[in-house]
């Protein structure tokens, strides 16, 4: 193993010198923060090509601009859209910056520092004590805090993150002709063919001759030099005639819903484009990192270097929504890209657009912009972020509660046929099929159907017989492990990493309290299906001690949810939220059904999907001969209810209890073991 050098002993190592770490270095040394501390830079380039260009916007007195004015090449006060007229920019202006220009401006400044500039590529970072060790492929390096602008190669996509490139090709060219405006810069030109992309060309002039002119493509598949260059020929020779080609520019920019993670390590922070700070919907990113670096610096001389991986977190906000639902029409309708940046132009002032993109409109803007915007694919993106969310099934609640309301005021007898209707259909549709696939659970261990199917309704059994013999006890089990599974499928559908005793507490609060809620706020009708149990008999004074601390119970139960809504800032409890506070006006049989079918069952639908890697049509596939399996139990159950208590059709709620209550243990426990064996299979 190769050992380190005394002299390769840092404080801060900055892991690349790109636009990211570039920023945030200029920052520190703005802001004397570096001075006193052994400092080292290590990239597996020179930096000495001009590879890129870096454009923004921002007031022409905006600190980016007074900061790297020595470097700005070009600014442009005026812009224009499709070949309309320029319109200007007001107290803005858009600045062009050549990447040779930052890298040289950084590392005259580590020279004035004397910090040290290795060539070298980081292989592996290891924790050590207080520090860590950084193995690259020269050497070995120690320090004490890194910023590190590599991208994380081991983060995992979600299911339902996309991932496009924004490719171009670009070349700088020179006109016989004075035709380009050098105080106007046009930021999408449409007039190109769009070949199934959303393509179009971006001219930056430099002199009323000279321009850099891009081909841009928005597409899962990159554009190639050859197109690039043939669409671009045939563009330059129609709009300006001849022309010399004296520069070339290629590039890529990730346009992504994929979020990198913070840091597990406190003294790592994540620069550029691994913290996250690429637009998706834009690839525009240099801004942002420009104003991380300076978030950075107040943050350091506020707090030193502790705790600053904190700055990688994100908090996900609505224009992360609609950078999603952009991404997702250019990922499946291409032909909308171009309309839509046609229409966003056409309708809205440029100032407005560019105030959209930095994230700064307030939501009657947005509704505004939206507003003008066509329609249809917007919708059809929605929908395929609820389906992806699992959100369908959350949203489809609340409507069919909606929809009890308005049948409740018109015909309160219409909403018990409806009720049985809508309850009957989800519990075939969803609620049995989610737990009659738990064979499928099993699979990897040894396993034989027959030893599964006997065990399975032996625990089924025992655990009916425990309902005839001491039902009290029955209910008690039934209504802990239950608040504990419901628990379970609503911290994996939050995607949120508890370990141990903690994931256990966190889960069964959160089934707990909807539980609870549930039955606290149908108090009167939950205990007469409890007192209907055959066996059970609550006591009068238990009876008024449960009434007096109900109020209390369900703003308890309630609060509980809030706190843990946001707390993990996850949408998908606010739904359920929504949907509990809404089912207080249904009937319980409504509510619980509602809540088992939509959420729990729903969300475990989907990530069984997600975990087992099959569609739809395979798990109802496997799950018929269970379902069936599990109709057959219940009418079993049900004969045998009906034979000792053949009256009225109340009867079936309690047996309905009592069948969930009885097939679902088994489900329970091979759910949980799923989980978590799926967890370990991550690590
Ligand atoms: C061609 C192009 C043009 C762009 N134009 C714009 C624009 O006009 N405006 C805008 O806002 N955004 C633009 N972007 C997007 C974004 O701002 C840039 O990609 C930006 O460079 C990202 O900064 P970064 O620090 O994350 O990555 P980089 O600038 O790529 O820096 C990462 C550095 O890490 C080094 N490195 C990588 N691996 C190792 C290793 N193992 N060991 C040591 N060093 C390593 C690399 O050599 C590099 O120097 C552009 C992107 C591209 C690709």
């Amino acid at each position: 193993m190769k050992s380190y050098h005394q002299n390769n002993r840092f404080d801060i190592v900055f892991i690349g010198l790109g636009a990211g770490n570039s920023l945030l270095l200029l920052s520190l040394i703005k802001n004397n923060l570096l001075l006193g501390k052994k400092v080292a830079v290590i990239d597996i380039d020179k930096k000495n090509s001009n590879d890129k260009t870096y454009c923004f916007w921002d007031d022409n007195d905006a600190p980016i601009v007074l900061d790297l004015q020595p470097i700005i090449s070009h600014s442009y006060n005026n812009i224009q859209f499709n070949n309309k007229d320029p319109e200007p920019l007001n107290n803005q202006s858009y600045f062009y910056i050549k990447s040779i220009d930052l890298y040289n401006f950084s590392k005259l400044k580590l020279q004035q520092h004397n910090i040290p500039f290795y060539e070298d590529s980081v292989v592996s970072i290891e924790k050590e004590k207080e520090y860590f060790i950084l193995a690259a492929k020269e050497n070995i390096y120690i320090a004490n805090q890194i910023f590190d602008s590599r991208l994380q190669q081991s983060t995992i996509p979600k299911n339902d993150d996309i991932f496009l490139n924004q490719s171009f090709y670009g070349w700088q060219v020179a006109l016989k002709k004075e035709l380009f405006l050098p105080n106007v810069f046009e930021i999408m030109n449409f007039n190109v063919a769009q070949n199934g992309y959303t393509q179009f060309v971006y001219t930056l002039p430099f002199s009323s001759t000279e321009a850099l002119i891009e081909m841009t493509r928005f597409g899962k598949e990159k554009l190639t030099p050859t197109e690039g260059k043939n669409l671009l020929d045939q563009y330059i020779k129609t709009v300006y005639g001849d022309y010399e080609v004296v520069g070339e520019e290629v590039g890529c920019i990730p346009m992504t819903t994929i979020k990198y993670p913070i840091s597990k390590f406190n003294g790592i922070l994540h620069t550029g484009a691994g913290a996250n700070l690429i637009k998706p919907s834009t690839g525009y990113g240099f801004k942002n990192m420009f104003y991380f670096a300076e978030r950075a610096s107040i943050f350091i001389k506020k707090n030193g270097f502790s705790n600053i991986s904190e700055l990688n977190k994100i908090s996900p906000n609505r224009f992360a929504f609609y950078d999603r639902l952009l991404l997702i029409i250019l990922l499946n309708w291409t032909k909308w890209g171009k309309p839509i940046f046609e229409t966003l132009f056409k309708t809205q002032k440029v100032d407005t657009v560019l105030k959209f993109l930095d994230e700064k409109t307030t939501i009657v803007n947005e509704i505004k912009i939206f507003a003008k915007l066509p329609l249809t694919p917007f919708l059809k993106a929605v929908f395929i972020y609820l389906k992806n969310n699992n959100y369908v099934s959350k949203c489809l609640s609340i409507l069919l509660i909606i929809i009890y309301f308005l049948l409740n005021s018109m015909n309160a007898n219409f909403v018990n046929y409806y009720s049985y209707t809508i309850l009957i259909i989800g519990m075939l549709l969803i609620g049995l099929p989610h737990g009659a696939v738990d064979h499928l659970l099993l699979l990897n261990k040894k396993f034989s159907l027959k030893n599964y199917i006997l065990k399975y309704l032996l625990v089924v059994l025992v655990y009916f017989a425990l309902w005839q013999i001491m039902p009290l006890i029955a209910l008690v089990i039934f209504l802990i492990y239950s608040a504990f599974h419901f628990g379970e499928s609503e911290v994996e559908e939050l995607n949120v990493n508890f370990n141990g005793i903690k994931q256990y507490l966190v889960s069964f609060l959160i089934g707990a309290s909807i539980l609870l809620f549930i039955i606290s706020t149908h108090l009167v009708a939950a205990l007469q299906i409890i007192n209907s149990i055959k066996g059970i008999n609550l006591g009068s004074d238990f009876l008024n001690f449960i009434f007096k601390i109900n109020p209390f119970v369900s703003y308890c139960t309630i609060t509980v949810l809030i706190l843990f809504s946001t707390l993990f800032t996850k949408r998908s409890l606010w739904f359920l939220i929504t949907m509990l506070l809404l089912s207080t006006q249904t009937n319980l049989l409504f509510a619980f059904g509602s809540y088992f079918i939509f959420y729990h069952s729903a969300n475990a639908w989907h990530q069984l999907k997600t975990k087992l890697s099959l569609n739809n049509f395979s798990l109802y596939k496997n799950a018929l001969p269970f379902t069936l399996g599990a109709l057959l139990i219940f009418m079993f159950i049900g004969g045998y209810l009906y034979f000792i208590n053949p009256i009225k059709i109340e009867i079936f709620e309690p047996v309905f209890y009592v069948f969930i209550a009885c097939i679902s243990l088994p489900h329970v426990v091979l759910m949980h073991f799923f989980y978590k064996n799926y967890k370990l299979e991550r690590k």
